[in-house]
């Protein structure tokens, strides 16, 4: 074997699975980590679609990978072929980043909740004690309530179109001391007034041609937050123009990255290397 092969077997292998992978940023975000920190590794997307799951988990035992992160479609249907799920992503029902053990097993996080939390702390902004109102109610709504009630928010409030899939939310994470409360999208509008944070978790907005998913005459002086980071929102938009301090996804994309990082590697991650990374792939 010569050099350059030695260095390829001792090449640590990361990634993700998801359906239609297209462009993905994590490959930008994960890379400029590796290369601040001089790692002999390589960030791959595979493509996998929905019937080839199974198979695609099995190939990461077999090939030895290190970690891989999981997005949509795939999120809660992998967790049924790991060997162990940590606690807060089961009781967030979605897994975006698999940790390969020292012993081989694959074990299911969710860093999505974590990334949440820590891209608003960038933005100086905090949810304890805060009332806050969820747009939406699927997957990243999920992991945005857990974020929101493991920070100690003082209320949680979930509008979505789907009522029983915000009522199935809200159950899960109501608590005596912090009511979390289920309400159909059309009473966004008067349901969010008094709310301090407005996360926007719906896919409305990925079209550069959608309208808010909710009204936005209450929006001055709130904080409104949408998880969406391409194109730029017209929630987030028409609600800089009302006067709300916006913060997009972008944030979210790159702390949920650093933290699989860290999961995988143990190593402190270079944040502003990602950070900015990802910001010239976007370009
Ligand atoms: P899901 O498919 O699980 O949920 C989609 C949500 O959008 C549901 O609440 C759905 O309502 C709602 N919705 C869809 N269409 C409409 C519509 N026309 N009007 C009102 N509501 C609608 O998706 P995810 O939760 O996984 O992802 C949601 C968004 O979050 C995506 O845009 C994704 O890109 C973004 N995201 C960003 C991340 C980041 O790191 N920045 C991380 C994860 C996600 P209903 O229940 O009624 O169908």
């Amino acid at each position: 074997m010569d050099d350059k092969q030695e260095r390829n077997a001792a090449q640590a292998v990361f990634g993700i699975i998801g359906w239609p992978l297209g462009h993905t940023l994590s490959s930008a975000l994960h890379e400029a980590a590796y290369r601040k920190l001089g790692m002999n590794a390589v960030y791959s997307a595979f493509p996998t679609p929905p019937e080839s799951l199974r198979d695609a988990v099995r190939d990461i035992r077999a090939k030895g990978l290190r970690g891989i992160n999981v997005t949509v479609p795939h999120k809660v249907a992998v967790m049924s072929f790991l060997d162990e799920v940590a606690a807060a992503a089961a009781k967030i029902g979605a897994v975006n980043t698999i940790v390969r053990t020292a012993d081989g097993r694959l074990v299911g996080h969710n860093t999505d909740a974590a990334g949440f939390v820590l891209s608003l702390a960038r933005e100086g902004v905090s949810l304890a004690g805060r009332r806050v109102a969820v747009f939406g109610a699927g997957g990243a709504a999920r992991a945005v309530v857990a974020a929101a009630a493991a920070e100690k928010a003082a209320e949680i409030r979930i509008f979505n179109r789907t009522l029983s899939r915000a009522k199935e939310l809200a159950d899960a994470f109501t608590a005596p001391e912090r009511p979390v409360t289920a309400f159909p999208i059309d009473d966004a509008r008067d349901g969010s007034a008094d709310a301090d944070v407005w996360v926007q978790t719906t896919s409305v907005g990925l079209s550069e041609t959608d309208a808010p998913p909710v009204p936005l005459d209450h929006a001055a002086g709130k904080t409104l937050v949408d998880l969406i980071y391409r194109p730029r929102t017209a929630f987030l938009i028409e609600g800089g123009r009302r006067g709300a301090k916006v913060i997009d996804g972008y944030g979210m994309l790159v702390y949920q990255a650093a933290e699989a990082f860290r999961l995988w590697t143990g190593l402190e991650p270079p944040v502003e290397e990602m950070w900015s990374a990802g910001l010239a792939a976007r370009k």
